[in-house]
């Protein structure tokens, strides 16, 4: 074949701009280029028009098809192959692919780019000439079909132009490009060659394009398509199933079809947002704080309804607020509310002195229904009013005016607090029937004066001869009255004053009654909730006894639904209470046993516990009022242990603090103070144990002894010194045993005085009979507070750490690598360079860190003094297993 630039059929085809093959390329070039991108949905297999290098494709006979060598603007290479044999007789020229690999698709695509040139166009209507050309393809699973025989290639087609080029359209420079798809299925190889065979046209194969489809990965209804080649058959629809995406869940299965053209069709099925998440842009997002989403089916997440909340991401539902209740069978887009009015009261029997009254429970109660308060007053009398509680939906107002109008509102109490009260409801007492004539109308006057009187003068001398009306339903015992008691099997000699165990009653009803004073419920008022007890809510409220003044008292409440146990052991913290009289030992005020709820009043400690009220007011004291506090602990318990009580569980949250600043031993119990205490564990005997509070003789074989208290007296004082830091950190109770047992012992606080110090450290001697006694104690601390100076020696914070480091490896060097990974982690970072700037580059250097140091070293706030000192302090205490050996 001759060069077609150089003559070739062009010297037939009359005066064509002279080298015009040449130009073919590179006018088509630019269109090219713009359709180089193929829909996302085709993979190609090849393009000869990305092909920077040589295709390897190999023409036969050498002197058919030939490649011209040019290249286009940016210098890239355009492979055109190009034919022209119109003069001559019997071409059979063939170009034949390099192997093409199908991927996997078993059905393929080819897209030729080509010119042809029309045969009339040619001067002298050549018989030769031709205006088609042929397809083939040959399968094969590697590179080995190069050398079979043309007759064992499959014809594709026979490609024909659509559009041909004349003179005139090249003339105009208006390149016609024809542009066929074939496609060849189903393949059964890995891939293929392709031929063309030219049989005497004129051709410039300007671009071969070989591709299969697919169904690109798609996000459909929250569900993940795969990408996914299409079938084999033109019409074939491939089933593909989805996967869900994250946090997503399967509503109903998700799946699509794959079409042979590439297209996804016919979603069917979904999945949903789990709970806590909802869809955003195809994709599950979670829910921010203050917004919930309950189940996969509700649409978005919701803010929290009204007065409720939650802090955390991805809520499925909010809290309730404190006070606010949801019933349990309320859906969580619900309000949380307080106990719904009683709405609906009806009059029962009428008299002329009272009035019966019935309602219905409250539709939406929000929780079990403890009582009832039912408020009446005399209409237009509203300032003296009576209140009655009632645990049923009935009751009946006496001692009424006849033929008067009485107001009456009802409430509803929960464990969430009181309702509101219902609306007031009018009703009339009886008139009293007057006589008809007027000269008899004195005698029912004298009669009711007379009936009257006799009532009156017999509720004064019933009240006399009770001592009831509100007040107690038992003369108050004489405190100076002294009996014989058995304890322990041993008779206490009259004249000491002894604890009794109420449990050497045979009928603890007996106990209650013989400590505790039995109080009527119309005396007491209950304001709000202040606390939650083991047997039921505690509540602030008010006393009033007659002839009292009214008092502030804490109540504590026995839960509906208790069994006999729960109310002995309720009502024996007041049997053990009620024996003791001493102004830093919670005082018991007395009982409501006869009706329901059982409580349990006491006086009231305005600041609550020790411990919250510590932790809330870090660093609020002197040290005096602190060692005043502990001062009146020890002297509370000194009470106790000369009344042969041992307590158990003394710690900082079972001290109760007043506005005075006066702390109160409470929290007595039976066998039971342990099971409620949050921070007592099963030891392996079985008991249930505070393990940071307890000395090792009570953990290890119970015993239990005014000692041991004095070493949970040197825990409380630690507790306090440190404004209510948790003892022994977050070590484990595990932990806390192995070192206390091999003799390591808490650091002192921070800025505590030495002689305080010392004091704890005696306290948590492992000899019992070695540690002081509380009336020690007491006298120590007195003799401190008599001499304030005492307190101004404080243990050195530079000789705590060193103290903890003498015995043991270098501080932090397995828990931090750097210095700065350390302050970064207590959120300290900003103080690194500092650290680093004077020296203290490793976490060895660091230990040796003090607080003067930390001053001197620009750390000026003294929570991040604090902060630091602690950091580094709690390091070192879990690095040797914590504590200072004795
Ligand atoms: P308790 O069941 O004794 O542990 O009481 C539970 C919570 O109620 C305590 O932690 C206190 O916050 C509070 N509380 C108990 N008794 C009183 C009281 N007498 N005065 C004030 N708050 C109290």
């Amino acid at each position: 074949m001759e060069p077609l630039g150089g003559g070739g059929w062009t010297g037939h085809a009359g005066a064509p701009a002279p080298g015009w093959t040449y130009l073919l390329p590179l006018l088509l070039c630019a269109a090219l280029r713009s359709l180089l991108a193929s829909p996302s949905s085709e993979v190609n297999l090849l393009d000869s028009r990305t092909v920077m290098g040589d295709l390897g494709w190999i023409a036969y006979p050498k002197n058919g098809w030939e490649e011209i060598g040019e290249v286009d603007e940016n210098y890239a290479p355009i492979h055109t192959y190009q034919v022209c044999k119109v003069m001559e007789q019997n071409q059979n020229n063939w170009l034949l692919t390099s192997w093409i690999s199908n991927e996997g698709a078993s059905r393929i695509f080819i897209e030729l780019k080509f010119t042809l040139r029309d045969c009339n166009s040619l001067p002298g209507g050549l018989g030769t000439c031709k205006e088609t050309f042929n397809m083939y393809y040959f399968e094969s699973d590697d590179e080995d079909g190069r050398n079979i025989k043309e007759n064992q290639y499959i014809k594709i087609d026979t490609i024909a132009a659509d559009e041909s080029f004349t003179e005139l359209d090249l003339g105009d420079r208006v390149m016609k490009l024809n542009t066929e798809v074939r496609d060849v299925g189903p393949l059964t190889k890995k891939g293929f060659y392709l031929a063309f065979q030219d049989v005497g046209a004129c051709i410039a194969l300007v671009s071969v394009r070989v591709y299969y489809k697919k169904c690109p990965s798609v996000i459909r209804n929250l569900a993940r398509f795969p990408d996914t080649i299409t079938g084999a058959d033109s019409s074939q629809l491939l089933e593909v199933s989805g996967i869900c995406v994250d946090h997503s869940v399967t509503d109903e299965a998700p799946k699509m079809h794959c079409s042979a053209e590439g297209e996804w069709l016919v979603p069917i099925g979904k999945c949903l947002c789990k709970a806590g998440y909802e869809e955003k842009n195809n994709t599950c997002q979670v829910c921010r704080p203050g917004f919930f989403k309950a189940s996969p089916h509700s649409p978005s997440c919701s803010k929290c309804p009204p007065h409720s909340y939650t802090l955390d991401e991805a809520s499925t539902s909010c809290l309730c607020e404190e006070h606010y209740f949801r019933k349990e069978s309320d859906p969580p887009t619900m309000a949380c509310t307080t106990p719904s009015p009683v709405s609906s009261v009806k009059k029962g029997k009428i008299t002329k002195n009272s009035i019966s009254l019935s309602w219905q429970e409250p539709d939406r109660p929000n929780g079990i229904i403890l009582e009832y308060e039912i408020k009446y007053f005399e209409k237009d009398q509203e300032m003296s009013y009576t209140i009655i509680k009632s645990k049923e939906t009935t009751i009946t107002a006496d001692s009424l005016k006849p033929g008067s109008a009485y107001v009456f509102q009802i409430r509803a109490r929960t464990a969430a607090g009181y309702g509101g009260f219902s609306r007031r409801f009018e009703f009339e007492t009886s008139p009293v029937s007057v006589a008809a004539s007027s000269d008899q109308s004195q005698i029912p006057i004298i009669v009711v004066s007379v009936t009257v009187g006799v009532i009156l003068l017999a509720v004064v001398i019933g009240f006399l001869l009770s001592g009831r009306r509100c007040g107690y339903s038992k003369a108050k015992q004489d405190p100076e009255e002294e009996k014989m008691h058995f304890h322990n099997g041993h008779i206490k000699l009259p004249g000491v004053r002894t604890y009794i165990d109420p449990h050497t009653y045979e009928d603890p009803n007996q106990a209650v009654h013989e400590f505790a004073k039995e109080i009527e419920a119309s005396c007491i008022t209950i304001e709000r909730v202040i606390g939650a007890g083991e047997f039921g809510e505690v509540c602030s409220g008010r006393l009033k006894l007659q002839g009292k003044r009214e008092l502030p008292v804490a109540i504590k409440t026995l839960k509906v639904g208790y069994t006999e146990k729960q109310r002995r052991d309720f009502l024996g913290e007041a049997s053990i209470m009620g024996q003791f009289d001493h102004p830093n030992i919670i005082h018991l005020e007395g009982v409501v046993t006869k009706n329901k709820p059982v409580m349990i009043v006491t006086e009231y400690m305005e600041n609550g516990s020790l411990d919250t009220f510590l932790k809330k007011n870090d660093g609020q004291f002197t040290v005096i009022q602190l060692v005043g506090m502990l001062r009146g602990i020890a002297s509370g318990m000194k009470y106790l242990s000369d009344m042969g009580y041992v307590h158990r569980d003394l710690a900082a949250r079972n001290i109760l603090i007043n506005s005075n600043l006066v702390c109160k031993v409470s929290d007595f119990g039976l066998s039971r103070v342990l099971e409620d205490d949050p921070e007592a564990a099963y030891t392996t005997r079985g008991g249930k144990i505070p393990i940071r509070w307890t000395a090792l003789e009570a953990i290890a074989f119970r015993k239990f002894t005014s000692a041991s208290d004095v070493w949970s007296y040197g825990i409380v004082m630690w507790e306090v010194m440190s404004y209510g830091e948790r003892p022994y950190w977050e070590m484990t109770n595990q932990d806390v045993i192995k070192a206390v047992e091999e003799g390591y012992r808490l650091p002192s606080p921070m800025d505590c005085p030495a002689a305080l110090y010392q004091l704890m450290l005696d306290c948590w001697q492992k000899d019992r009979n070695s540690r002081p006694k509380f009336d020690e104690i007491v006298s120590m601390l007195d003799k401190l507070i008599r001499n304030p100076s005492s307190l101004k020696t404080l243990v050195n914070a530079s000789s705590r750490v060193s103290n903890l480091l003498v015995e043991h490896s270098p501080v932090g060097s397995s828990t931090y690598r750097s210095v700065g990974e350390w302050l970064e982690a207590i959120k300290m970072g900003r103080y690194t360079e500092i650290f680093m700037e004077n020296g203290y580059s490793s976490m060895d250097a660091v230990a040796q860190v003090t607080i003067e140091d930390l001053r001197r070293l620009g750390v000026t706030l003294v929570g991040h003094q604090k902060k630091i000192m602690n950091s580094l302090q709690e390091m070192k205490v879990q690095l040797v297993n914590g504590m200072m050996p004795l």
